[in-house]
């Protein structure tokens, strides 16, 4: 069985890189028939918040990455990570090493004066524990292998190999009797039978660190995979300039819809032929590793919005209006926003654009008029025109579109206009902006009475 987790640390929000190592082993593990697991690594109990794992869990459930098991929480287990520790001290995989601080600073300034790297020598390795200052504090150290190499079989970055005695003998328990962060995972993913660990190429040196506790606990080893970076769009590594935002951010200031970032994600290091759209069933059905690239993507804001777009002219249209209605103002009718997104979704690119193109069915008269639709109003004869089309409007009898429709096309012709001259100072008069839905619609939708009283308001 295929077991994968994604083990955010909750010192900040679900970020973008954070939210597509997310669904790339939700995706591996739905696609296999597996289990996906969470896991909170709160061991950093000074840098973790309440609010972090909040948010973190609220973005993975907007962006719709179920869970099979509640989340684990790394804090929980450090007892069962002590326990470890000291097995492997048991079977000689460990040992305590009682170097002072002092002493591990001045081994350092030497290391660094000879300009050789900065590591523990391993100066209790191989004493005898006799030799131990009584009641001392003491670290337990994990003993690497020093001679031969470590290969590992990634599946994206391929065969990696470090040479042994490059691993240092690093520590697993603190003198406090904490485990550290590089125990804690291989501990957890152990005991949550984790069979795959799919995670950032930052983590790529950690795996050679973590495979010696593996082996040395006679325990199966995972399938590693280390996808690459995501950059900015310019190729630099990705910041909160280039959108290295929570999801919440993308859902609340950008109004994205969960099923664009989903796509745009999976699309972020992850190809398939030139499928623009893939629905959820279809990336579970085609979502592999061998599909991720080795070469670090690029987040570009501009291709998400433009792939909202396109989700929002597929959604729903009341799903669309609840979304929609909080961005306009309180007690916004619902059913007129459903009844105007067929119309409005057809420009928007986001819920503020289709918030903004539907605030002219919530405006109170006197409408504001933006700058434009007040020239549009100014200009020579548009008040006259006005005021013919509402004479005319207010005989017809069939307000909908087609007959709307009809009324104005002729009365276009009959005065030798255009119907863009006579769609203008409508649009200003009627909406207050210069852009909006067809004007028929902008008449259908405001209804009979509303829009008599605008055009009456602006026409002479
Ligand atoms: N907690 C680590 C992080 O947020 C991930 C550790 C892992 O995936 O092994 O970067």
């Amino acid at each position: 069985e295929v077991v994968t987790r994604f083990a955010p640390s909750p010192t900040g929000f679900l970020h973008i890189g954070g939210a597509r190592t997310a669904l790339f082993n939700w995706l591996y593990a739905r696609h296999h028939g597996g289990r996906a697991l969470l896991r909170i690594e709160d061991t950093d109990r000074k840098r973790s918040t309440a609010e972090a794992i909040d948010a973190i869990i609220d973005g993975l459930s907007w962006l719709g990455l179920d869970y099979d098991a509640p989340p684990v929480f790394q804090s929980e287990r450090a007892a069962r990570h002590a326990e470890v520790a000291f097995q492997l001290l048991e079977n000689g995989h460990a040992y305590k090493c009682y170097a002072t601080t002092e002493e591990l600073e001045e081994m350092r300034a030497a290391q660094r004066a000879a300009k050789q790297p900065l590591r523990y020598d391993g100066r209790w390795r191989d004493r005898d524990p006799s030799h131990a200052p009584e009641g001392a504090p003491f670290v337990i150290r994990l003993k690497t292998p020093d001679e031969g190499e470590t290969v590992i079989d990634d599946q994206v970055q391929g065969r990696v190999t470090v040479r042994n005695e490059e691993l240092d003998d690093y520590v697993l328990l603190r003198a406090d009797g904490s485990p550290t962060y590089m125990l804690a995972v291989v501990v957890d993913d152990h005991d949550m039978g984790v069979t795959h660990v799919i995670r950032g190429d930052d983590h790529l040196n950690n795996a050679f660190r973590q495979l010696p506790i593996y082996r040395a606990m006679g325990w199966p080893e995972p399938v590693y995979a280390h996808i690459p970076l995501i950059h900015g769009a310019d190729g630099a590594k990705l910041s909160k300039r280039h959108g290295a935002l929570g999801a919440e951010t993308y859902r609340d200031e950008f109004g994205i819809l969960p099923e664009a970032l989903f796509n745009y994600l999976l699309r972020l290091g992850w190809g398939h032929g030139d499928k623009e759209e893939i629905t959820r069933d279809e990336a579970i059905a085609l979502f592999d590793l061998s599909g991720v690239g080795k070469s670090p993507s690029r987040f570009d804001l501009k291709k998400l919005h433009h792939l909202n777009g396109h989700y929002i002219r597929l959604a729903d249209d009341a799903r669309l209006a609840a979304l929609v209605a909080p961005r306009i103002g309180p007690a916004v009718d619902q059913a007129l926003l459903t009844q105007a997104m067929p119309q409005l979704k057809l420009r928007a690119r986001d819920l503020d654009e289709l918030a903004a193109g539907a605030a002219f069915l919530f405006k109170s008269r006197p409408l504001a008029l933006d700058e434009k639709a007040s020239a549009l109003l100014q200009a020579e004869g548009a008040r006259d025109l006005l005021g013919r089309i509402s004479a005319l409007l207010r005989t017809q009898t069939d307000w909908t579109v087609p007959a709307l429709e009809a009324t104005l096309k002729a009365l276009a012709e009959e005065l030798g206009l255009g119907l863009g001259k006579l769609a203008q100072p409508m649009r200003a008069a009627l909406t207050g902006t210069s852009t909006s839905p067809g004007i028929f619609d902008v008449l259908a939708l405001l209804g009979r009475d509303e829009s008599l009283a605008r055009l009456d308001a602006q026409a002479s």
